[in-house]
């Protein structure tokens, strides 16, 4: 990968693109296994931080005209207060056309009823909320705070606030879980009848402080990895949401269309600090700082192949697949053959797609199709597990 750091300019401003994110990284407080770029007790420099973000939205001119998809993550974006917060969106979502999904993350415990108006006064007409477990000991263990009964108060509050679009995110393989513990939690997110599921498993950084202290549990929950996976994937489905992506899963129709635009290898621009943007070969990503406008850019431009390998593996994260010509240069025609012998892959209609068998299996499938030259998927947005909700 040709890489050079400290380049400015040359992507500013490129063509139409129809895919925004902002990254706001303010939180109540640092979860113990956090690993993405957010800072607790700075909301004093939201107000300038906001002022950023929207310099950065300005610089690109017309090229973020006509969006389709704003998706506000972070951090915890429902910690800017109702008005700030109105502000930023009315600026963004007067570059989008009609009919344009505005989502934004949120931590239940932010969610009152103020919030909840000044979200859908704004225009955000989906919330994603991080849930990630309903179980307080659980809580405990994941060094999450708030009140797990949050998330139904949060629920209700969105409601009356008109919000038809509410997905809630759990993960799985927490330390000290067990399969019953998943179930129950499962069920009490269905009880709030959201939309749309997000289950991500628990990633933690090697060496890091959280996996030292957690290292026997994440043994064991990791041990349980494929069994926590085929009961949520079995109890999601069997309770009517359409397992459309490896990790999420929705009632027809309430796909998050913003990140099936990532995971398709559309064009988006990420505003804020550390977010990542991707337009044709060319990848960027903001410093990850307050103060990013002075920050140093990373920039990048990928190969015709890694792009392709790219659209690979994350087409194949989706339940429809990739169309077959995108890919089909890249592909190991042996291992093709042998994965739809045995009932992992199949090819119809001009895509390729995974079997529920190989969907299961889904990271060996891939490393299959690429042979040895697999790589892991990357972040398009920063964090791993992209268009997963941590607020
Ligand atoms: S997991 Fe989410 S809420 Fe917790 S510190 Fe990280 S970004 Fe903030």
């Amino acid at each position: 990968m040709s890489t050079d750091n400290d380049t400015d300019g040359a992507m500013d401003r490129p063509g139409a693109v129809k895919h925004l994110y902002v990254h706001l990284p303010f939180c109540r407080s640092r979860c113990d296994y956090c690993d993405f770029f957010s800072l607790a007790g700075r909301m004093d420099r939201a107000p300038a931080y906001v002022e950023a973000v929207l310099e950065e939205a300005a610089d690109y001119g017309e090229a973020l005209d006509g969006l389709e998809t704003i998706y506000l993550g972070g951090g915890t974006p429902t910690m800017l207060d109702g008005g700030l917060l109105g502000k930023m969106l009315r600026r963004l979502t007067g570059r989008a056309s009609a009919g344009a999904e505005i989502t934004a993350e949120a931590n239940p415990a932010t969610v009152d009823s103020g919030m909840a108006q000044a979200l859908s006064a704004a225009g955000v007409n989906r919330v994603s909320l991080g849930v990630q477990s309903f179980d307080g000991r659980l809580r405990r263990n994941l060094g999450r705070s708030g009140d797990p009964a949050a998330a139904g108060a949060a629920a209700a509050n969105l409601r009356q606030a008109g919000m038809d679009n509410i997905g809630l995110d759990l993960i799985f393989g927490i330390p000290g879980q067990s399969i019953q513990d998943l179930q129950r939690d499962l069920e009490r997110a269905l009880a709030l009848e959201p939309e749309h599921v997000s289950c991500y498993e628990l990633t933690v950084k090697e060496g890091s402080p959280y996996q030292r202290r957690w290292r026997k549990e994440l043994e064991e929950t990791g041990s349980l990895g494929d069994r926590f996976y085929q009961q949520l994937v079995e109890y999601l489905e069997r309770e009517g949401f359409y397992w459309y992506e490896t990790s999420n899963f929705a009632r027809p129709g309430r796909e998050c269309r913003h990140n099936t635009a990532c995971w398709e290898g559309k064009d988006f621009i990420g505003l804020g600090a550390g977010a990542w943007s991707t337009v044709g070969l060319d990848r960027w990503r903001n410093s990850e700082d307050l103060g990013f406008r002075e920050g140093s850019r990373h920039s990048e431009r990928l190969t015709l192949r890694q792009k392709t390998e790219e659209r690979l593996i994350l087409g194949l994260r989706q339940a429809k697949g990739v169309i077959y010509d995108d890919v089909a240069e890249i592909i190991n025609a042996g291992e093709q053959r042998r994965l739809q012998e045995n009932g992992f892959l199949s090819a119809e209609g001009g895509r390729i797609s995974l079997t529920r068998r190989g969907r299961l299996v889904a990271n060996e499938s891939c490393a299959r199709l690429l042979q040895e030259q697999a790589k892991p998927a990357p972040a398009p947005y920063g964090p791993p597990g992209y268009g997963r909700t941590d607020t």
